[in-house]
């Protein structure tokens, strides 16, 4: 049985759909690798990778086929029950990573509330009632529920939402002295995305993390990553810590985990296990068997010497090709970041025009996102093919000749 649809426009969004978001122009209606198709056909090379979460391309064969084996299956059964897909999932993210449990979760706001809580629940019941402190950097960005755009170093996000949770002080990332100012006893965590994504695509630099690390230990103060962005392969390893030889207590990971199916999950240690018991946190799709079987066929895929390997040819290509851009245009002044979450900043001459040249690029066929206020960011798929890049630049660089 097919059922009946009504036609759609984009011009509908504004009439159906509360306007927290406002999307492009075009409706994509069909993906392929690393190409999508409109409501009329026309075709686009997509850059952004669903905001870094399509890390596989759009319809990956393989994937194609766990989501419909398991959709025979079993679809949903709570967390009254374990499942067999999360215990797969579950045992490769440990054999793979620091940890030693996961939780699973939704989306990645989710992990990190989990992630909050879980912090001040050990830190409290281990030491004592005031270790509840938070200390997070500005210009991060740790998700949108009313936790963590407190967290997060981005006012914007929190504004008019208050009263906010209290016990959340922040830093100035990359700047160990600021940390060192506010730490004490009663600090419970510090949280960080390695790389700053929303916020423009910085890096952390080593030191700074390593200090991290070495105050964390000083002060019984846990050490969380937000790899929510960074993680599955993004950076050319599975995870971002692993470029720093640093480990955190507690890791969230979600966007790419999935590649495209919502899933997150939360990594951490049996120290912090010892502490839980049932009951204390939960959510009803967590591990959910659909999300949990695609999770693990995408990590099957993307933890390959192949795949991420291909990560670094992949990002040499785009930057040779950029160069060749900036030789023209002199459009940025730098490009940063790690593997392939790329971050383009611009030139002080075309800060105000970003959105121009997305929607210029949007017209000539290319996908590519905004990171910060002057960053142009570019999350492709891990496994997209060179033709692709080199088409894609191309209308790039038409969109480019169109609005200089
Ligand atoms: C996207 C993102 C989040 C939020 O994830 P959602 O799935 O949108 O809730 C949190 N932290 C970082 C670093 C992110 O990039």
């Amino acid at each position: 049985m097919i059922l009946k649809k009504t036609s759609v426009t984009r011009n509908s969004f504004n009439n159906l759909i509360l306007p927290f978001y406002n999307p492009s122009f075009f409706i994509p209606v069909k993906g392929k690798g690393s190409r999508l198709w409109d409501q009329e056909g026309k075709e686009y090379i997509d850059f952004s990778g669903g905001i870094a979460v399509t890390s596989l391309g759009h319809c990956h064969p393989i994937l194609n086929e766990v989501l419909n084996y398991q959709s025979k299956k079993i679809w949903h059964t709570s967390n009254i029950f374990t499942n067999e897909p999360a215990l797969r999932l579950a045992k490769k993210l440990v054999l793979s990573s620091f940890a030693s449990y996961v939780f699973f979760a939704n989306s990645g706001a989710e992990a990190n509330e989990a992630a909050f809580k879980l912090a001040r629940y050990y830190s409290t019941k281990k030491y004592h009632l005031k270790k509840n402190q938070i200390i997070s950097f500005y210009n991060s960005f740790h998700g949108r529920t009313l936790f963590t755009v407190s967290v997060g170093g981005q006012s914007k996000y929190s504004d008019c939402f208050g009263p906010k949770p209290l016990g959340i002080q922040h830093a100035e990332f990359n700047k160990i002295e600021t940390v060192k100012k506010i730490i004490n006893k009663n600090t419970c965590a510090i949280v960080l995305e390695l790389i700053q994504g929303e916020g423009g695509i910085i890096p952390a630099s080593k030191s700074f993390v390593k200090e991290l690390r070495l105050l964390c230990d000083t002060y019984n103060v846990l050490l969380i990553f937000d790899e929510i962005q960074t993680g599955i392969g993004r950076t050319g390893k599975l995870f971002a810590y692993e470029h720093y030889g640093i480990k955190p207590d507690i890791l969230t990971i979600a966007k790419s985990l999935g590649g495209g199916f919502p899933i997150s999950a939360m990594l951490t240690t049996s120290e912090i296990q010892s502490f839980i018991k049932p009951g204390i946190h939960g959510t009803t799709y967590g591990g959910n068997p659909l999300a949990c079987a695609v999770a693990e066929a995408t990590i099957d895929i993307i933890n390959t010497k192949d795949v991420l390997s291909g990560v670094k040819k992949k990002l040499h290509r785009i930057i040779f090709e950029l160069n060749i851009i900036n030789k023209r245009f002199k459009l940025f002044t730098e490009i940063r970041g790690i593997g392939l979450l790329i971050g383009i900043v611009l030139e002080k001459n075309f800060v105000g025009k970003i959105y121009d040249i997305l929607n210029a690029a949007f017209i000539e066929g290319v996908i590519l996102l905004v990171a910060g206020n002057n960053v142009i960011r570019m999350a492709p798929s891990l496994i997209i093919k060179e033709s692709d890049i080199i088409e894609g630049m191309s209308r790039f660089c038409c969109a480019l000749e169109k609005i200089i």
